[in-house]
């Protein structure tokens, strides 16, 4: 069975870039989990035209790397590509994967966010590390887990607001689960955190949906151990 085409988005028209969907390939042979592994990632490769997609060991850190001195053992959770760099790739099953791109300078990163990176303010540092110039920097933020199914403690939601990824009046914006714990909007913690450091909010795209709603993509919170892993990458422009 042909893997599903990865969604792309017209705001990131210029980068070659794509979110994989899940396959049943994928959950067979958890394809993107181990980096440069299966049939998938050819396919992905092939139907993006990124070709080899640069990965690192991921770590709920805020560690970012230049993809063109960065190895699978190289413990980052973002990596950055200039022109003339390789396509650099993040994967995930729940958390937040980023794709950036400057659309002067042609410079890109993809980043990988859970609750933890998102505190860590690491798609901020990201911008940061592309340009000095926020303005120019395009943003497409990909499939996680929504504000619908992502019940957290209540010390995850005061380490969003106590470090600045949410306003205070948010809060409970989401209200609470039925078990009674908060609901969070991860994507929209991203992308206040990504308005803060300069973007505008047409700079910004969403792309796709909950993956916990929906099987068309992993979930870790959902499938346990045995979920697969999408890749969410993108190329620089020369
Ligand atoms: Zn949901």
């Amino acid at each position: 069975m042909p893997a599903p085409v990865p969604l792309r988005t017209p705001l990131l028209g210029p980068f070659r870039h794509g979110f994989s969907l899940r396959s049943a390939q994928e959950a067979s042979d958890h394809a993107f989990e181990a980096p440069g592994r299966g049939a998938a990632l050819a396919a992905f490769a092939v139907a993006t035209g990124l070709g080899e997609v640069r990965q690192t060991k991921q770590v709920h850190g805020a560690t970012l790397v230049e993809g063109s001195v960065s190895s699978e053992q190289t413990e980052a959770d973002g990596l950055l590509s200039f022109p003339g760099g390789p396509a650099v790739g993040v994967r995930t099953a729940d958390c937040v994967p980023i794709l950036l791109a400057d659309r002067v300078s042609g410079a890109v990163a993809a980043v990988h966010a859970g609750w933890r990176g998102v505190v860590a303010g690491i798609a901020p540092a990201a911008v940061a590390r592309l340009g000095s110039r926020p303005g120019t920097i395009l943003a497409a933020i990909g499939p996680a887990i929504g504000p619908c199914c992502f019940e957290v403690g209540p010390e995850v939601v005061d380490a969003l607001v106590d470090g600045g990824a949410m306003p205070e009046d948010r809060r409970f914006a989401n209200g609470r689960s039925r078990a009674g714990k908060p609901l969070v909007d991860l994507r929209a913690c991203v992308a206040f955190q990504l308005e803060k450091s300069g973007l505008s909010k047409e700079a910004i795209a969403l792309v796709g949906g909950c993956t916990y709603c929906d099987d068309e993509y992993h979930s870790f919170r959902r499938d346990g151990a045995a979920s697969g892993r999408m890749l969410a990458a993108i190329a620089p422009n020369s």
